[in-house]
């Protein structure tokens, strides 16, 4: 589960069976992380919290929380655009192209613009809504091409061409970028 504090921003609440206590550590992205034990309510959680703040602020390297806070609401921007566009996007160009797939998720991942999986499903990154229109439009005929070849060979890559004349520009281009929000 996941705190919303005032101070703290998102705090990571992880559940653990074999926790007796409760146990304060600090994420690579620099977030508040807690493990509880297994049946914590939230009201708990924001109460042990509560308690051990002087600790939390005294002792974890905590990334500013200001910053840490812009990005949550940045983050709660983009996903708002991004579901309000991405799903009819893919599904213009899958219905314009003949591609069936079954679900799209929208992800908001830091390594990747989006994947496509062997059941259909395919990822969009939220931070799809800061890029160029045609990079955007690139990255969702990439991952429809592999509901038809799931591998990056030149069979596939003829068939982003075929769709996406420009492609060679457009992933160069996408390199300019960074999917973390
Ligand atoms: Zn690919």
């Amino acid at each position: 589960m996941i705190l919303q504090d005032s101070e703290f921003g998102e705090v990571v609440v992880r559940k653990n069976a074999l926790a007796r206590g409760v146990r304060f550590s600090v994420s690579t992205s620099g977030r508040l992380q807690m493990s509880v034990p297994k049946y914590t309510s939230s009201f708990l959680a924001k109460r042990f919290l509560a308690q051990n703040r002087e600790m939390v602020r005294a002792k974890l390297p905590i990334k500013d929380p200001s910053l840490q806070r812009a990005r949550d609401a940045k983050k709660k921007i983009l996903m708002k655009k991004a579901k309000e566009y991405l799903p009819y996007r893919l599904e213009y160009w899958a219905k314009r192209y003949g591609y069936r797939y079954d679900k799209v998720r929208l992800s908001h991942a830091n390594t990747r613009w989006g994947s496509c999986s062997s059941s259909g499903t395919i990822s969009l990154n939220i931070g799809l809504m800061q890029v160029p229109e045609v990079l955007r439009d690139y990255v969702i005929l990439h991952e429809l091409a592999h509901l038809h070849h799931m591998d990056h060979s030149a069979e596939f890559w003829d068939e982003v061409g075929e769709h996406d004349p420009r492609y060679k520009n457009h992933r160069a281009k996408l390199k300019q970028f960074s999917p973390g929000v």
